[in-house]
């Protein structure tokens, strides 16, 4: 394993997620949008996320900066990375599935929105979240590089936690009873412990 190879798996793994969202984000163009919930902070907190899990990577693989912050390669993690990127990818695949036309890139509501309560959505109720965690996660154990690796973790964990509580009182607002219940029988990202 070299750093040229992580690269290039991070960069093929970031181009099947891209490949994945295609169907998903030209249906939910059609879906029209009976409430929203965007607005100057959920575009900051996505510019954010983009920044750390794609821009700053990108900018390292074509470029190799910031090269002063590289650390040798450990394959062992190398390999780790391309398993969570694996399950990261099997996860948006079930999510999008599951979730249908009910996915938003940002906080929304579809005229017909349905909560979805089954799949992988029984497990925990942000799996797509739990799928970006993953993603970020694979970043930092792919790339050598103590800013471009965990830059991921950072600009994701921003748009989480900025959105989270939001997101939730949202669907609370939207589905009531049937949301609370639901919370109190799920965990948010992983099963039975948060
Ligand atoms: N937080 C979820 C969904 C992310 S997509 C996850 O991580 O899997 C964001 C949109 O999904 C939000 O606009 C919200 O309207 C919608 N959403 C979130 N949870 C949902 C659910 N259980 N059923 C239906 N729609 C949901």
């Amino acid at each position: 394993m070299t750093a040229t190879i992580a690269k290039i798996i991070w960069l093929i793994s970031g181009l099947a997620w891209f490949a994945l969202r295609l169907v998903p984000r030209r249906r939910s163009r059609k879906t029209p949008v009976r409430y929203s919930a965007r607005g100057l902070r959920e575009f900051a907190l996505l510019a954010a996320s983009f920044s750390g899990l794609g821009i700053m990577p990108c900018i390292y693989v074509t470029t190799h900066f910031p090269r002063f912050a590289d650390y040798p390669v450990i394959p062992a993690l190398s390999y780790l990375g391309i398993a969570v990127e694996v399950v990261c990818l099997w996860l948006f695949y079930r999510t999008h599935h599951d979730l249908g036309d009910n996915w938003s890139v940002s906080l929304d509501l579809r005229e017909r929105h349905t909560l979805v309560t089954t799949g992988v959505y029984a497990l925990v109720r942000h799996p797509m979240y739990a799928g970006f965690w993953l993603m970020a996660l694979g970043q930092a154990l792919l790339l050598p590089n103590w800013v471009a690796g965990p830059a991921g973790l950072v600009g994701f964990g921003i748009l989480f936690f900025g959105r989270i509580g939001r997101e939730e009182a949202m669907m609370t607002a939207a589905f009531g009873d049937e949301y609370r219940a639901y919370m109190r029988r799920t965990a948010r990202v992983v099963p039975w412990l948060y």
